[in-house]
């Protein structure tokens, strides 16, 4: 296992889907101390860290996504390393009726839902003239369908009459139109949307809804198709204002912080938390189609 990295003020992360072997609270431990939280998309890349940090703070988690398997090894992970309950289920967001299924299991099996993060995402390079029509479709079902079908089905099971606090993770790629991204910046826009309408729908019922929109991110599944390691030998990084691409343990910091009491008079916000990226990088078509082919060409 990858020994977790502390680098001045970063928080420890380790770059594979393990857990930590480290970890230096920032908030109190008992933050989120016997809440539950739904994560879609929990067992791998940055939902698999959320879960970690979220169940380092007391919470419960439900990871769901289509790969059980996946799942079952990813709960026996965090479970030992955070000693709270994790329970793997399998839904497919674009099918609602999953969604129900494993809902009512959850409420059956811890009882309550408190927090739900909206993660689940199907993203690839590819430029708009090669993308096939079922391909545009595919991503808008997974993100921003599935954003709305499992936000509904804990709003009605549960968020309703309880309240509860709604985490939706997005991306910058729409705000400068980023190339090859046409599916997933038009996905993550409606989404984006979708958190200020169902604010302002279900404020009244306690619930706040926010996002967070992440920039490149290291460890993750996106971020080695976008070539991210070589990108950061060779000083792609240095147009980021930060100077440098962020970890999984930051994005889990900033969804803690959507997620708790600590935001408890915020809702329909976006927090874009990307080192600045969106406002300087490169968004040079023949540089990307570049990284696209050498990547395709590795598949
Ligand atoms: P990832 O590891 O590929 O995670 C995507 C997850 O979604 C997987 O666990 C997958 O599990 C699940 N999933 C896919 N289709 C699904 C479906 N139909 N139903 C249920 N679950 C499904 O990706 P990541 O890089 O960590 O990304 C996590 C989130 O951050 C995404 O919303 C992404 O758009 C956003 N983001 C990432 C970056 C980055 O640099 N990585 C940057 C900006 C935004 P199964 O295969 O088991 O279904």
């Amino acid at each position: 296992m990858a020994e977790p990295q502390r680098v001045g003020d970063l928080p420890e992360d380790v770059d594979t889907d393990d857990c930590m072997t480290s970890y230096t609270h920032i908030y109190s431990p008992d933050l989120l101390k016997d809440q539950v939280a739904f994560i879609t998309g929990g067992g791998t890349g940055i939902g698999l860290r959320i879960a970690e940090v979220l169940m380092r703070h007391g919470c419960d988690t439900v990871i769901a996504s289509r790969n059980l398997e996946k799942l079952k090894e990813a709960a026996k992970k965090l479970m030992a390393a955070t000693g709270r309950h994790c329970l793997p289920l399998s839904i497919d967001v674009r099918q609602p009726q999953t969604i129900s299924t494993a809902v009512d299991e959850t409420l059956k099996d811890l009882g309550r839902i408190d927090i739900l993060i909206n993660n689940a995402a199907g993203n690839f390079l590819c430029p708009a003239t090669s993308l096939s029509f079922n391909a545009f479709k595919t991503v808008l079902e997974i993100d921003t369908m599935g954003t709305f079908n499992t936000s509904k089905v804990v709003y009605e099971k549960w968020f309703k009459d309880h309240g509860g606090a709604i985490v939706n993770i997005s991306a910058t790629l729409g705000y400068r139109g980023q190339a090859l991204q046409v599916h997933a910046g038009s996905a993550k826009a409606a989404n984006d949307a979708m958190t200020k309408h169902l604010a302002v729908e279900w404020g009244p019922s306690g619930v706040r809804v926010n996002t967070l929109a992440p920039g490149p991110i290291s460890g993750t599944e996106g971020f080695r198709r976008l070539g991210g390691n070589r990108a950061d030998s060779m000083g792609a990084f240095s147009s980021i204002p930060l100077q440098r691409a962020g970890n999984k343990t930051e994005m889990a910091h900033s969804v803690l912080f959507l997620a708790s009491r600590a935001s408890s008079y915020v809702t329909g916000h976006i927090m874009v938390a990307d080192g600045g990226s969106w406002l300087t990088s490169a968004n040079d078509v023949s540089m990307l189609l570049g990284i696209a082919s050498s990547q395709s060409a590795k598949l």
